[in-house]
């Protein structure tokens, strides 16, 4: 994921769009709860704002994991929206306190930064469905193929898992 940046960084204002398709198999990312599945896809562009080169984009990937309600398994899309400034180093030092990214020789490599964005996308709560009805805390039945007929006192879904847990 390589950006040759020599000619947008020679003149102020200008821009220079990208994109990259890349096997998710191919990132580095095995710290991640779930898996990325598919491609993905990273475009975006770099803007000469006379002080530094912007970059942004989004990066679109695929997930797949476990429903943590009922725990089937799903894969959804994630997009993430990134931006980062990056500075060139040449004759002066890498300033590592610096909000601030660096390249070399005319290449900013972005893959890096992707890996990091899909890392902090990781999202809190995986759901196969904004509205997954979750398994029955009595009798276990997957509440999204087929209702059960157990009464229902609370049917908050936290406490359902966590009443799943205790009886394992
Ligand atoms: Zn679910
Ligand atoms: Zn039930």
């Amino acid at each position: 994921m390589k950006i040759n940046v020599a000619q947008v960084k020679k003149e102020i204002g200008s821009r220079q769009p990208f994109t990259f398709i890349t096997p998710a198999c191919n990132m580095d990312v095995s710290q991640l709860r779930f898996e990325l599945v598919d491609d993905v896809k990273v475009t975006g562009e770099v803007v000469n704002n006379g002080r530094a080169l912007e970059v942004s984009g989004v990066i679109y990937a695929r997930m797949a994991s476990r429903c943590d309600r009922c725990l089937e398994a799903f894969d959804a899309p994630l997009d993430i929206a990134f931006q980062e400034v990056f500075q060139e180093t040449v004759d002066q030092v890498a300033d590592e306190t610096a909000d601030v990214a660096y390249y070399q020789d005319d290449e900013i490599e972005l893959a890096g930064l992707v890996e990091e964005n899909l890392l902090m996308a990781e999202p809190l709560k995986a759901l196969c469905k904004p509205g997954c009805l979750g398994l029955c805390p009595q009798c276990g039945v997957n509440r999204n193929v087929s209702p059960c007929h157990c009464s229902h006192d609370d049917i908050d879904p936290r406490l359902a898992k966590l009443r799943q847990l205790l009886k394992e």
